[in-house]
C-alpha cells in the first residue's frame, strides 16, 4: 500500500468540503496556498464561475480535477422528464470534459414520485446510463457511478452496493467505471471481493474518504472528519490498491454542523494532517 505522507500529490479535496466557505476562485487560491495538487469540482461551482473562466482557472494553477459532481438522478415518472434528464446529465459530460476531470460522478437517483417499484428504479438507472455513454464516449469523458449508502435508495440512489454498480458496468460496456467512497461501503461483507473484481475489470476511477460518525446526526450533512469515526479506512485504501487503483484519494466531508463552519485553511490543514496519518 502506497504510504500517504510521502505523496501529498495524491491529495484531492472534494468542492464539496468546504462548500460554503468557498468559490472555485476561492479554492483554487486555497490549494495553491497549502500545497494541494487536485479538486474536485461541482456544476454549481462552475456555473457560478462560468465554465469557460473555470477552466482557465483550474488549468492555469496546474490542478488535477479528480471528478466533476454531480448527474445521474434517474428518477423519472415520463418520457419527458426522463428526456429532460438525459440532456442535463450530457450538459454535465460537457462541463466535465471542459474542466479536465477525470470521470463524472454519477448517482443513481431514487423512487419517482409516488412510486413503490424499486425493480423499476433499478431499470430506469440501467437505461439511463446507456442512453448517456453514448454521449460520454462521444466527448471522452468516464462515467463514474458511485453507489450510495442504502439509506439513501429512496430519495437519492438506489445503487447501493458494489455488487450492483459492477454488474451495471458489465452489462453497459466501456467508458462506466465506479467510484469508491468508503462512507457508502464500509458496512458491506461483499466488499473485499467487489473491490478486486473492479479492479480486474479495471475500472475503479476514483477513491472517497471521510468517516461515519456515531451517532450520526444527519444522514446527508453529518459525516466525519477521517479518523473521527468508526471506518477502518486503511483497510479499504488497501483493497482498492491491492486491486491495481493508482489514483487520487478524494476528500468528501459534508459537515453543516462541523466543517462547513470553519475556517477553510483550518479545514485543509487538518484535511492535509489526517490524509498523511489516519487514511
Ligand atoms: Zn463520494
Amino acid at each position: 500500500m502506497r504510504d500517504l505522507s510521502k505523496h501529498p500529490e495524491l491529495l484531492s479535496i472534494n468542492h464539496a468540503t468546504v462548500r460554503m466557505q468557498c468559490t472555485l476562485p476561492q479554492l483554487v487560491d486555497l490549494c495553491a496556498r497549502k500545497g494541494v495538487r487536485a479538486i474536485a469540482t461541482w456544476r454549481d461551482k462552475i456555473a457560478d464561475h462560468g465554465i469557460e473562466a473555470s477552466a482557465r482557472l483550474i488549468r492555469d494553477a496546474g490542478l488535477r480535477v479528480t471528478g466533476h459532481c454531480r448527474a445521474g438522478l434517474f428518477a423519472a415518472n415520463t418520457a419527458e422528464e426522463r428526456k429532460a434528464i438525459l440532456a442535463e446529465n450530457c450538459r454535465a459530460l460537457d462541463e466535465a470534459a471542459a474542466v479536465g476531470a477525470e470521470s463524472l460522478c454519477v448517482i443513481g437517483g431514487g423512487l419517482p414520485k409516488g412510486s413503490r417499484d424499486i425493480a423499476g428504479a433499478h431499470e430506469q438507472v440501467r437505461d439511463g446510463l446507456a442512453a448517456m455513454l453514448e454521449h460520454a464516449r462521444r466527448v471522452g469523458v468516464k462515467i463514474g457511478l458511485e453507489p450510495l449508502h442504502p439509506m439513501y435508495a429512496a430519495d437519492r440512489a438506489c445503487v447501493n452496493t458494489m455488487k450492483h454498480a459492477n454488474d451495471l458496468c458489465d452489462a453497459l460496456g466501456p467508458g462506466i467505471g465506479i467510484l469508491v467512497d468508503v462512507y457508502h461501503v464500509w458496512w458491506d461483507p461483499e466488499l473485499p471481493a467487489e473491490i478486486a473484481r473492479a479492479g480486474r475489470a479495471g475500472r475503479i476511477l476514483g477513491f472517497h474518504v471521510c468517516d461515519w460518525l456515531v451517532p450520526m446526526r444527519d444522514m446527508l450533512l453529518d459525516r466525519g472528519m477521517m479518523g473521527d469515526g468508526v471506518i477502518d479506512i486503511p483497510r479499504i485504501r488497501g483493497l482498492v490498491e491491492g486491486a491495481g487503483y493508482r489514483g487520487s484519494v478524494e476528500v468528501e466531508i459534508f459537515s453543516a454542523e462541523n466543517w462547513w463552519k470553519r475556517d477553510a485553511g483550518e479545514v485543509f490543514d487538518v484535511c492535509k494532517q489526517r490524509y498523511a496519518t489516519v487514511c
